[in-house]
């Protein structure tokens, strides 16, 4: 929040001194114009804030320390990039360096990492990075060492530090060919792996024993750890370059933030596509080569099973990146990530968190939560910029909405599903799951659509869906419409009046959408 230098209160200063004397705006406006916003983290929340706020308030200096070589990049991507659909990580660079610099006049300081804020003083501290290369984006690294530190003042700081991928407490992921996916030297890892073992050629291996038992051509095994976006994601990337692929999933279901429906789904289709999908089955052990002892990964061990792999991803979830921010004595909440309020300033003045290293606010429950995702992190991130610039703005709560392509099929999530956890805020949580079709009958193409819809007994309140269909038979592009409806804590017959686009390529006349919430409404009369 902007605060009065003239007066000292802590006023918004659109609030009541924009009615103060022309001296006093005139003094204002002086210390407005020198004012520093420096932000910590070169991606997707801290790139949106700086290039937010510089445009809203052009005489804003604008400070970012990056701690890496690439910033304003799609994490996303990079499952697709190891499959081989995305031919190099700068295609998942949205604005270079170069472009913050020049034309953004933001001035970026790739290859930094802040060690310590200190709030009292209003600084932070960066040192140089040694050996954050130029073999990504940013030749202004080369020359980086570690050792140089630099001490910047600020009058606004927005942390946006992230997550790091998380390793499992068990014994062995420290092993050669243990991969997590958090960050494009990951992805350009990975990536390197897949390439290698494609130009080795390794095809058919009849000599493995139990290995490649499951498919006639194959390389590997692998195994991927996680039964989540990133586990059936990189399940795909690797399948689709001919890796027998074995999923480990500690649950009894993949996916358990959808609804049971979509979760089998996606499994049945990734046993269809070849993966060897073991559902309830926690990772015990990484073991090695060399009768489990070497460096080398060489079997994943279950209370059940041992399948011997050259190689394993871990896709078992994220942490927030809050040891700066606890250092400097800021909050975090409930969930272990960085509290903040409505604005996302957090317990420290002028001291801002976005994105995954953040907490938000559910819009169903109204309570904390921990959902790290990238329209979050690129929302909160440009309201802080909006803030900062003089305009205080919200970055508004999440419902949890997320989706995942798995092969040929599709999925998407919002709101509260499951029922203990919708009991637990106090709902009397009812679903119902439809299947319907996706176009019109007469329509030469078309598949179907399974949706199941969560909604409070009492109010009524729509409080969740789960959607699954073929890729491209609208599972995710339909979600959104539900997405409305939790947002704005719809009821389940008004959902069913909603007035949606009808034509026959796209849908039937009641969209799949409209079925479910007919079939609830009437389960709730
Ligand atoms: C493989 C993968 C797939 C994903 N797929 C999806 C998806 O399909 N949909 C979706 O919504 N989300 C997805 N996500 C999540 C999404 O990428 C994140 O939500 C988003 O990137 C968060 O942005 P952020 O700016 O908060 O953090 P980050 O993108 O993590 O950026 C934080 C930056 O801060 C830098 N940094 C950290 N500490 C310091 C320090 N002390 N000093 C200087 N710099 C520092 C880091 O180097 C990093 O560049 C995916 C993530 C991954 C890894």
């Amino acid at each position: 929040m902007r605060y009065c230098r003239v007066c000292g209160e802590s006023t918004v200063l659109q609030g009541r001194h924009t009615i103060a004397t022309t001296a006093m705006v005139v003094a204002l406006e002086e210390r407005v114009m020198s004012e520093t916003f420096v932000v910590v983290g070169g991606d997707a929340a801290g790139m949106a804030a700086a290039s937010k706020a510089k445009r809203d308030d052009p005489e804003l200096d604008l400070v970012v320390f990056e701690k890496g070589e690439w910033v304003s990049y799609g994490a996303c991507g990079l499952p697709y990039y190891i499959k081989g659909e995305i031919q190099s990580l700068e295609e998942l660079v949205s604005v270079t360096p170069e472009e913050f610099r020049e034309e953004r006049d933001i001035d970026l300081r790739t290859g930094h990492e802040v060690v310590s804020i200190d709030p009292d003083e209003r600084t932070v501290t960066a040192e140089r990075v040694d050996g954050a290369s130029t073999a990504g984006r940013d030749e202004s690294t080369e020359t980086a060492k570690h050792g140089d530190t630099v001490t910047q003042p600020y009058d606004h700081l927005l942390l946006a530090t992230g997550a790091e991928a998380t390793e499992p407490p068990i014994e062995g992921v420290d092993r050669e060919w243990v991969y997590t996916l958090g960050s494009m030297s990951d992805g350009k890892e990975l990536r390197e792996y897949v390439a290698r073992a494609r130009e080795e050629g390794d095809l058919q291996q009849p000599d493995r024993g139990p290995a490649c038992q499951f498919l006639e051509d194959c390389r590997g095994p692998v195994g991927v750890v996680g039964g989540g976006y990133i586990g059936i994601e990189m399940a795909e990337a690797l399948a689709a370059n001919d890796f027998e692929v074995h999923l480990f999933q500690r649950n009894d279901r993949l996916l358990p933030v959808f609804s049971e429906a979509t979760s089998e789904q996606v499994a049945d289709h990734l046993r269809e596509q070849d993966v060897v999908v073991h559902l309830d089955s926690a990772v015990e052990t990484l073991a090695g080569t060399d009768g489990d002892n070497g460096d080398e990964i060489g079997a994943v061990v279950t209370a059940d099973d041992r399948v011997p792999v050259d190689m394993v991803l871990l896709g078992t979830g994220v942490r927030p990146r809050t040891a700066l921010a606890e250092a400097a004595g800021i909050e975090r909440g409930p969930t272990g990530a960085i509290a903040t309020d409505a604005y996302r300033e957090t317990s420290v003045d002028d001291i801002y968190a976005a994105g995954d290293c953040a907490e938000a606010t559910h819009v169903v429950t109204g309570e904390p939560v921990y959902i790290p995702l990238a329209l979050t992190a690129n929302r909160h991130g440009r309201a802080i910029g909006q803030t900062v610039a003089g305009t205080p703005t919200e970055g508004g709560g999440v419902a949890g909405t997320a989706a995942i392509k798995a092969f040929e099929v599709e999925a998407a999530r919002t709101g509260i599903i499951d029922h203990e956890e919708a009991r637990e805020a106090g709902f009397d949580p009812v679903s119902k799951t439809i299947t319907a079709k996706s176009r019109a009958g007469y329509y030469p193409e078309g598949g179907e659509v399974t949706i199941t819809l969560t909604a409070d007994r009492d109010s009524e309140r729509v409080l969740g869906a789960s959607l699954v269909s073929e890729y491209g038979e609208g599972a995710v592009h339909r979600s959104h419409a539900i997405v409305g409806a939790v947002t704005e804590g719809t009821t389940v017959s008004a959902l069913e009046n909603y007035d949606l686009a009808y034509a026959p390529p796209f849908n039937t006349t009641w969209d799949p959408v409209l079925v479910a919430a007919k079939v609830l409404s009437g389960s709730l009369d």
